[in-house]
């Protein structure tokens, strides 16, 4: 039996979680520190949501033209200068799908089963055949239910409220606490409640609450929990 580096296998790593938990920096970190590529599933659905935006279609009304919209786009994540960006069919989007207004009509735009149908075969075509952090609500549940490390990462509503202001700050847009708390409760419920796909953790997901820990101490446990399983697979 071979023993290092060599005898490790590469795992999908699914991280699922409301938004707000810190997943995406998390997932990134994980994603480096085990060479591991990563996909931000929540890019995916945004994506979808700027490009119904940017052609005037409405969630409700033209559910039929944005699931096509969606069927036609091409996704492909790619490393630039400023880190890994979404690039859809060419054009890299990763600023403009970044703004409170596609963040919040992406959570209907994910809710349209036909867009999830088309996201879904997308996200496991990215994955591959392992060596993958996917991050998203139904990773674990849905896209990889195969997945050998399932992580929900959570926080309390208010902790995650503070996060989502920090991070908003520093693109230089100000919201009160409340009108995010606002918008967080309602995005969720929508999340949770929704026929396809709800936002829950796998039977086999471990439950990462992460009030109180300092993101280092997320990343290095999850890390953990990757090598024990990539050592485990090797047995
Ligand atoms: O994670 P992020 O906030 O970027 O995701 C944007 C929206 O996409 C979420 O509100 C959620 O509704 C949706 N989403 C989803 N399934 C995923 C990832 C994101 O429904 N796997």
């Amino acid at each position: 039996m071979p023993t290092g580096e060599q005898s490790r296998r590469s795992l999908a790593v699914a991280i699922d979680g409301p938004a707000g938990a810190g997943k995406s920096t998390v997932a990134r970190e994980v994603a480096a520190a085990l060479g591991y590529a990563y996909i931000d599933t929540g890019a995916m659905y945004r994506a979808v949501a700027y490009r119904a935006l940017r052609e005037g279609l409405q969630v409700g009304q033209d559910d039929q033209a944005i699931a096509d919209l969606a069927r036609r786009m091409r996704f492909e994540f790619r490393q630039t200068g400023e880190g890994q960006h979404l690039f859809l069919d060419g054009e890299d989007v990763e600023a403009a799908i970044r703004t409170p207004e596609v963040g919040n009509l992406s959570s209907p735009v994910s809710a349209l089963p036909q867009v999830r149908e088309r996201l879904v075969a997308a996200q496991r075509e990215l994955a591959g055949s392992g060596g993958v952090v996917m991050e998203g609500r139904d990773i674990g549940t849905v896209v990889l239910p195969h997945a050998e490390v399932k992580i929900f990462l959570t926080a309390s509503e208010e902790e995650r409220a503070r996060r989502r202001q920090g991070q908003l700050r520093d693109q230089g847009l100000e919201r009160s606490l409340e009108q995010i708390l606002a918008e967080q409760r309602e995005r969720d419920a929508r999340d949770s409640s929704r026929a396809v796909a709800p936002l829950r953790p796998a039977q086999d997901a471990f439950v990462l609450v992460s009030d109180g820990l300092l993101r280092e101490q997320v990343v290095a446990e999850i890390v953990a929990r990757v090598r024990a399983a990539e050592e485990g697979a090797c047995q």
